[in-house]
């Protein structure tokens, strides 16, 4: 039989029997719209359904899968008002209760005597069990599945490990268990091998259709565990292969651009800073000024913890780039931060002779014209901005040196756009950050990297407590002494995206109720991102000189604000904040040498909530908190959705497969070195969710 040649990698799930339109769209939402895709669904878990545990067997608090017939079913309301479904399910050795919220269909659907298979949760229920919203499959339901009599239909869902998916609503297991089934008897076949052949020799890894096949349908835990491997070591490999031509092609490239490297303003500059370098902060310098004299543009990445002091070795390069006679941009995510590092520039360099400045929508129309053509013709050496920096208006004289700090916050598109300012400039992002290795290989795999590993000499790690709203007054008598003791302090608001009006007035009620009730000798002042941009300069200026002593806020003061003498924060709602976010707002305070404090107020919350929170009390580290960010929350609100798209794999974890990622990276590093000719033309390399 010939069958058509059409690679799967572009044959639409339309194809695939029993999806039509309607299915596709439900499957596109799974971000599945090619055959190919669709095999690569891979399941998120695995139940092994040779045996079932018995009910008299349950452990409370273990997940458990069990079988069952179903015993008596009831509608309820919870206290709330929520619809429960209540149901016993009981096997040969006992009866577990099982609970479903907003799922009161369930009450018409399941029938008397009907056999189920539950996953979930056991918990305790007097001397009983319950299973609090347990995953449910149906062994036998009437009508869809029954009436499909296709051969040996029962053997896909029984008798074996059982493939469980990530499905969207409107999909059942069965269902798509099936549709897996199908697609792999209709198209295994015509699937190709991608890894290069002595690649895959040399990994030991079988033949991907056999790892695709196994994947789904596992014979046992062990090739299972095989195919796996091998499909995530397939997935990493090709995203290292597109860093590793990547970093290749920029090594061979030759940038114009020649630095004197020890030239006088260098050394004016450090004299200059109120502090000498720590070692640390002297030997990335170090590696920063080497780059600049290599033949190839830099393109390097800087990670230190928050408060690490990453800002004046940044800019130590700049002096080494101006008094080279070349300009420098430095562009910060928030107008307060740019506004900030120009303030901080400008002091240093400005008595030097050296012209900076801030670009920022503060700045009238009128003088806007004057400053582009200062930046134009090369009279402005260092220029400080948001975004606004890559506005088309925007153009040098010679721009040698970007600067990009709090990185993770801007977009591919914003970095390149103005990296293309120039025609070879070298490269610095900065974070604050810390990511675990994983990411970082994934995210910067193409950049050289280099961590500031200690804090400046005098820091005291930031205590931080956990209160409950009972705990008010108490906090804020705390807050009070420190502000009368000449310190000051964060009141922060979260921002919720859908609701933000609301959050903003939140901040706005209670910067006026804490400045009228709670604290009226002291002065409280309100920022949040829908003031005026010069409304909020004007208001961190007065906390930078001290004159306000309370700034109550919403998560607009996040990145790279410094005040040294703000020694105590309260995060009220910390809920709304992923773990990244609280550690960088928490990173406001204790950058100098007063002990700090941060006050998180919390309501009751859910399990996992108080779970994060918790291990945001236990420690500053902001390493160990975003290693427990992406094994818990996953790399998307690690990173913030901007990122999202470049780790979002379909078969690799990027929390439990950092061995395979390293196997994967030395394989397509070496490849790459091996055969040059790779980086001389792009590839064209399979799309997969990870490439950027
Ligand atoms: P980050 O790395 O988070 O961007 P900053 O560059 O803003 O940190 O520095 C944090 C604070 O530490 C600033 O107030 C800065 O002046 C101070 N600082 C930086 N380096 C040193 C140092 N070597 N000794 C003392 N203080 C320092
Ligand atoms: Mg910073």
């Amino acid at each position: 039989m010939v069958r058509q040649a059409s690679p799967l990698t572009e044959l639409s799930v339309q194809y695939v029997k029993g999806v039509g339109p309607s299915r596709a769209k439900q499957l596109g939402r799974l971000g599945i719209a090619t055959v190919e895709e669709l095999l690569l669904a891979v399941p998120r878990r695995y139940e092994d359904r040779t045996q079932f545990v018995s009910i008299a067997q349950l452990i409370p608090g273990r997940l458990a899968t069990i079988r069952g017939a179903l015993r008596a079913k009831h509608f309820l309301r919870s206290r709330g008002g929520r619809p429960l479904v209540q149901a016993d399910v009981s096997d040969h050795s006992g009866t577990v209760q099982c609970l479903w919220f907003n799922q009161s269909y369930l009450v018409q659907q399941l029938a008397i005597g009907e056999e189920l298979i539950l996953y979930g949760k056991v918990e305790p229920l007097g001397r009983r069990l319950q299973m609090i919203h347990p995953e449910l499959e149906r062994v036998e339901p009437a009508g869809e599945d029954s009436a499909d009599g296709e051969g040996g239909e029962a053997a896909l869902h029984m008798g074996r490990i059982v493939p469980i998916y990530p499905l969207t609503s409107g999909m059942g297991q069965r269902w798509f268990r099936r549709l897996i089934h199908t697609v792999l008897t209709q198209h295994l076949d015509q699937l190709d091998e991608v890894l290069p052949e002595p690649v895959r020799v040399q990994q030991r890894l079988r033949p991907r259709r056999w790892a695709v096949q196994q994947v789904h349908f596992p014979s046992t835990w062990e090739e299972l565990d095989e195919a796996r491997r091998g499909l995530v070591f397939e997935e990493l490999f090709l995203m290292q292969l597109r860093l590793a031509i990547r970093r290749a092609k920029l090594a061979a490239r030759r940038k114009p651009q020649r630095y004197q490297i020890d030239g006088p303003l260098r050394l004016a500059l450090l004299k200059q800073l109120p502090f000498t370098l720590t070692k640390s902060q002297q030997h990335v310098l170090e590696e920063l000024v080497d780059d600049l004299q290599q033949p190839a543009p830099m393109l390097r990445l800087l990670q230190g913890d928050v408060g690490c002091g990453k800002t004046a070795v940044a800019a130590a390069v700049m002096a080494v780039a101006v008094q080279s006679g070349y300009q420098v941009a430095l562009m910060a995510p928030t107008e307060l931060l740019a506004e900030q590092h120009g303030r901080l520039l400008a002091g240093y360099f400005e008595p030097l002779g050296v012209k900076t400045t801030v670009l920022s929508n503060r700045i009238p129309a009128a003088s806007r014209q004057p400053l582009l053509g200062a930046i134009a013709d090369g009279t402005i050496s260092i220029v400080v901005g948001t975004h606004a920096l890559i506005e088309r208006g925007v153009s040098f004289q010679q721009l040698a040196l970007v600067v990009i700090d709090e990185q993770h916050k801007f977009g591919v598109a914003q970095r390149t756009a103005l990296i293309k300012k120039s025609a070879m400039p070298d490269v610095l992002v900065m974070t604050a950050t810390p990511i675990p290795r994983t990411l970082a290989l994934s995210l910067y795999g193409d950049l050289t990297c280099s961590t500031i590993t200690e804090l400046p000499p005098g820091r005291q790690p930031v205590r931080t407590l956990l209160q409950p709203e009972s705990a008010r007054q108490d906090i804020y008598r705390l807050i009070r002494e420190e502000l009368r003791a000449g310190r000051q302090g964060y009141v922060v608001y979260p921002r919720i995206e859908s609701k933000e009006e609301q959050d903003v007035k939140a901040a706005t009620h209670m910067a006026r109720q804490l400045q009228q009730i709670v604290f009226p000798d002291c002065r409280v002042a309100l920022l949040h991102g829908q003031m005026r941009t010069e409304e909020q300069a004007r208001v961190m200026q007065a906390f930078v000189q001290g004159d306000v002593q309370l700034l109550v806020s919403t998560v607009i003061v996040e990145v790279g604000l410094d005040v040294p003498n703000a020694t105590i924060m309260l995060i009220e709602h910390p809920e709304r904040f992923g773990l990244a976010q609280l550690h960088q707002l928490r990173g406001r305070i204790g950058r100098g040498t007063h002990p700090a404090t941060c006050l998180v107020l919390s309501a009751p919350v859910e399990e996992s909530v108080e779970q994060r929170l918790s291990a945001f009390v236990s420690t500053t580290d902001g390493f160990r908190l975003a290693e427990y960010d992406l094994a818990f929350r996953g790399p998307g609100e690690l990173l913030g959705r901007r990122q999202h798209g470049w780790v979002d794999f379909r078969v690799a974890d990027l929390a439990k497969d950092q061995a395979v990622l390293e196997t994967a990276r030395e394989a397509a590093f070496a490849l790459v070195a091996g055969d040059p000719s790779l980086a001389a033309a792009e590839p064209t390399a399979p799309k997969g969710r990870g490439s950027r």
